[in-house]
């Protein structure tokens, strides 16, 4: 099992591509059904954040999240 999952909430995700800039190495953007980019985290399961925490704080509708798989804890 990964350390770190890293999950985007499709819905309240606005496509801005703050976290894309911030760690492309771990998101990108995708156009959903109806066009609209959303972000993607390459690889949702980690065990080395890098730069993620980074992304997730600058998302500006903090729907990105990450959970610490062995406790369980939300780390935001
Ligand atoms: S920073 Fe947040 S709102 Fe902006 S593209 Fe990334 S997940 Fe979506």
């Amino acid at each position: 099992m990964a350390k770190y999952k890293i999950e985007i909430d499709q819905e309240q995700c606005t496509g801005c591509m703050a976290c894309n800039a911030s760690c492309p190495d771990n998101f990108e953007m995708k156009d959903d059904a109806s066009g609209m980019p959303k972000a993607k985290p390459k690889n949702p399961d980690v065990d080395e954040l890098g730069c993620a925490m980074d992304a997730a704080q600058v998302c500006p509708v903090n729907c990105i999240h990450i959970t610490e798989m062995e406790t369980g804890k939300k780390l935001i």
